[in-house]
Parts: C-alpha cells; sequence; structure tokens
C-alpha cells in the first residue's frame, strides 16, 4: 500500500536523500547581516511570496554561469545533467525545495556568499532599515535576495556542489538566528538545492497550487526549464 501523500498520480517530489559526513563546522554570521536576519525574520512584509523569485532568479544566475564554463570549454561535473530548476512541495513535511544544476557553491563560496550581505549598497541599506520604522517597505523596495527564505522558513538547508570537477558536496544550515553551520555531505548533485522548513504562519508554501501561481507571475523572465513536483510548470 502507498504511503499517503498529497501529490497526484505521476508527480514527482523532491526527496532529501543527501547525508552528512562528519562534523558540522559553526560560523557566525557578520553583525549586519545578524541585524538583516532578525528584521527579515521577524517582518510582517505581506508580499513574502517575492522569495520564491529571489531563489528561482539565483538560481537562473548560477545554470547560466554553468552554462557558460560549458560554452568556454571549462570542464563541469556530470555534464549530462540537464540545466533546470526543480521545485518540490510537501504538506506533510511543510518544506518547499529549490533546487537548480548550476555551477554550485564550495566551502569557501558558501560562506563567502551566504554568510554576509554581498551586494553593494548594504551598508545604505541598514541605516535605512535602522532609521525606518516601516521595515516592510524598504524589503520590498531593496530586495534582500536569498535572506528573503527567513520570512518563511524556521530553518534553511542549503545543499551545494561545486561543477568543478572533483568537488565534494556540503551542507550549509542556519535557523536565521546568529550563526550557521557548514558540514560535508554525501550524496549532493552539482548544484544548489535549498530544503525551507516553513513557518506556521508559510504553510501555504507547501501547497503545490500555491507555489505554481507564483512562479507563473515570473517564469516569464527566466530562461531554464521549471520542474514543479516532476511536472514542468
Ligand atoms: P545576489 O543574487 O544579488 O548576488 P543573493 O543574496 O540573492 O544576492 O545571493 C548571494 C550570492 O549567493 C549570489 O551572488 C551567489 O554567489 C550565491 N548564490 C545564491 N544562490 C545560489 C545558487 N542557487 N547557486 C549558486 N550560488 C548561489
Ligand atoms: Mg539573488
Amino acid at each position: 500500500i502507498p504511503p499517503e501523500t498529497n501529490l497526484a498520480l505521476g508527480e514527482d517530489p523532491i526527496e532529501e536523500t543527501e547525508k552528512v559526513v562528519g562534523i558540522a563546522d559553526k560560523h557566525q554570521f557578520q553583525a549586519e547581516t545578524q541585524k538583516l536576519l532578525h528584521i527579515v525574520a521577524e517582518s510582517l512584509y505581506t508580499e513574502r511570496e517575492v522569495f520564491i523569485r529571489e531563489l528561482v532568479s539565483n538560481a537562473s544566475d548560477a545554470i547560466e554561469k554553468a552554462r557558460h564554463m560549458q560554452l568556454t570549454n571549462q570542464q563541469i561535473m556530470n555534464d549530462d545533467v540537464p540545466f533546470e530548476i526543480r521545485i518540490g512541495t510537501d504538506e506533510d513535511k511543510k518544506t518547499l525545495i529549490i533546487q537548480d544544476t548550476g555551477v554550485g557553491m564550495n566551502k569557501e563560496e558558501l560562506i563567502r556568499n551566504l554568510g554576509r550581505i554581498g551586494y553593494s549598497g548594504s551598508g545604505d541599506f541598514i541605516k535605512k532599515l535602522g532609521e525606518n520604522p516601516d521595515k516592510a517597505s524598504i524589503i520590498g523596495q531593496f530586495g534582500v535576495g536569498f535572506y528573503s527564505c527567513f520570512m518563511v522558513g524556521h530553518t534553511i538547508k542549503v545543499y551545494s556542489k561545486s561543477a568543478a570537477p572533483g568537488s565534494t558536496g556540503y551542507l550549509w544550515e542556519s535557523d536565521g538566528s546568529g550563526s550557521y553551520t557548514i558540514s560535508e555531505a554525501d550524496g549532493v548533485s552539482r548544484g544548489t538545492k535549498i530544503v525551507i522548513h516553513l513557518k506556521p504562519n508559510s504553510y501555504e508554501y507547501a501547497k503545490k497550487a500555491t507555489v505554481e501561481t507564483v512562479i507563473k507571475k515570473y517564469s516569464n523572465f527566466v530562461g531554464f526549464p521549471i520542474v514543479l513536483n516532476g511536472t514542468p510548470v
């Protein structure tokens, strides 16, 4: 007897099959990042759905980079794996997974790219946040990139494996408070898989229909196939 599931016949959820190996390495977020994360996590910003746009656009950028490597005759891992964005919802586990088969990140890149606010003007951003009581409008105005997933998730797990040949897979994990951990992981595919464990006020994003509606709003701007629970969007 098949287990109970919210998936329609023929739908294919994304499973979290990676396995951590060894001991997790603990890191503190940069002070400014901690401030930003706190504000994002507590924010009552009503257009929380923009986190999907941010993650899909990062996935698309990452695939573009992998494709560029290929076009410039650089070797990439598992070059038979198609360039695509895979999204999986799970109403029982209350998770949303966004995976890409792009360029991925090694350990240093995970620390550098996800551990601090990278974009120019971030100093201004923090200053504005400090001064302005309407923090939601500032989040909307600037966009907060990857960190926007902390609006909807209490825990974020990022599995990533760089496209550079011979790379190791890693798990980056954080609950959005002061620190994050990085561990080596087995079974990680080329690219990045972001697992969002949703907060109770955001369980709607574990529903296929909600996610599909949001993706359709933005997908015209994405140059790679998006597959939701096994079906092209
Ligand atoms: P931005 O996209 O404006 O640079 P983000 O906060 O969205 O800012 O992302 C920060 C950085 O993290 C990106 O520039 C990229 O280097 C890295 N990154 C985020 N998501 C991915 C991904 N899916 N694959 C590879 N790198 C990623
Ligand atoms: Mg981005």
